[in-house]
């Protein structure tokens, strides 16, 4: 089984109560072979909600404890992000998950990206909070752009 962000098969799940349909990964899901989840979801975010960025770091600094999730009014979302994240983890070890595929650029999500934390645009190349998670656990990450290259 693969499991794919939530917002790529078109749930309005994202901190702006839009998605990110890619109708490829959507199919997948209509075959059976895909199932979908949304960490922000599942750390209890709410749809919407103030969109966050990582300051200090990356997920894995999350992680680390040296970098924080913190919204655009300042307000810290850390633990809920990793609650999110480690629910997420659970899924794939209770489904025998193996492969997931992530919204690149989400501070949840992001795999090549994610913004920098000052709210200007700008984005390192760095792994958001559940992505690190999922990577220290051994699981295999694409995003919506890098999983056309694979064999599903
Ligand atoms: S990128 Fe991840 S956390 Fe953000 S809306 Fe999509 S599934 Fe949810």
């Amino acid at each position: 089984m693969i499991l794919i962000s939530s917002c790529l098969i078109g749930e309005e799940v994202r901190y702006d109560g839009r998605h990110q349909l890619n109708p490829t990964l959507k199919a997948l899901v209509d075959k059976g072979k895909a199932t979908a989840a949304c960490p922000e979801l599942m750390g209890g975010l709410l749809i919407p909600r103030e969109p966050a960025e990582i300051i200090g770091g990356s997920g894995v600094d999350v992680w680390n404890n040296t970098a924080r999730v913190v919204t655009c009014s300042g307000k810290d979302v850390t633990e809920q992000y990793k609650m999110g994240a480690k629910r997420f983890l659970e899924i794939c070890e209770s489904q025998n998950v193996k492969t997931v595929i992530l919204k690149d650029n989400s501070p949840s999500c992001g795999s090549d990206a994610i913004y920098d934390g000052t709210f200007s645009g700008e984005k390192l190349n760095a792994p958001g909070v559940t992505t690190a998670l999922l990577m220290a656990h051994g699981i295999q990450i694409f995003n919506e752009r890098n999983f056309l290259n694979q064999t599903l």
